[in-house]
């Protein structure tokens, strides 16, 4: 179902008005996770005056120790659903527990698999049979057809609105936090009829590199980028050390839509 073969024409997929693909940018941008009202309201505001065209924050946060912020659970769904109505902008949200899909789906105009539930396909299979898109993020150590695989759990259970990212694989070298394959894009472009967009915060985990990698993906092709954007970077609660400040968005988003129109 995902193949290009099958379906040579390219998706465009419709996240509650707002179109990724067949030359449409999904520029996704927000917190790492979502955390006050006020503070979410703000850094919604800013982005919203650049130009993103969805909104993102995890309210359910995977992380790698037990003992780090969890998320804000159903309180944060509250919160971003209203910061998603304040601004008019639709709003993707992280889902970990297949148990949480309809609760999240009241809530979030598109459903987020991470790059650590890239292969839990009883996740994969619950969001399937959801009428919310679905952005798919390839797992830190998952080869492109793996994502390909799981993008087909979800399509064949009746969910034809997957979107999938590229952010970053395992790599041998610390100087980045994971490694950014940019190549991916034309790849899995060619491969399949679905949008992909590329994920530089996570790819790269370090701000000064986030602008370079985000012209490098749309230059390689990508639907979209998805930026990870904080007011106050060291009062974040996950993920500060590789946030922008919101100026720094509004900077990069006007060099991405100069190079989108060169293109
Ligand atoms: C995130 O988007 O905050 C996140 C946890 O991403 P990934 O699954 O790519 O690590
Ligand atoms: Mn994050």
């Amino acid at each position: 179902l995902a193949s290009r073969e099958a379906h040579p024409e390219s998706s465009v997929i419709d996240v509650s008005g707002v179109k990724i693909g067949g030359g449409q940018l999904g520029m996704i941008a927000g917190p790492c996770s979502v955390e006050d009202r006020e503070r979410m309201m703000r850094i919604a505001e800013s982005v919203c005056e650049s130009g993103a065209n969805l909104f993102r924050g995890g309210a359910y946060k995977p992380r790698t120790s037990p003992y780090a912020f969890q998320g804000l659970g159903e309180k944060g769904l509250e919160i971003l659903r209203d910061v998603g109505d304040r601004f008019g902008i639709p709003v993707v949200t992280e889902i970990t527990d297949p148990r949480n899909v309809e609760l999240v789906a009241q809530y979030a105009d598109m459903l987020q698999i991470g790059a650590r539930n890239m292969q839990n396909f009883v996740l994969l299979t619950e969001v399937g049979k959801s009428s919310r898109p679905v952005l798919l993020k390839r797992g830190m150590s998952a080869t492109i057809a793996d994502l390909l695989m799981s993008a087909e759990y979800i399509l064949s259970e009746g969910n034809p609105n997957v979107v999938l990212c590229e952010r970053g694989i395992k790599s041998f070298d610390p100087s980045t936090r994971n490694l950014f394959d940019v190549a991916a894009v034309p790849v899995v472009q060619g491969l399949t009829h679905l949008p992909m967009i590329v994920d530089p915060s996570h790819a790269t985990g370090r701000p000064d590199l986030i602008p370079p990698c985000a012209l490098a993906g749309l230059a390689a092709g990508a639907d979209g980028v998805h930026i990870e954007v904080h007011d106050c970077p060291e009062e974040a609660k996950s993920d500060g050390p590789q946030a922008l400040l919101p100026e720094q968005y509004k900077q990069i988003l006007q060099q991405m839509r100069l190079m989108a129109d060169l293109l």
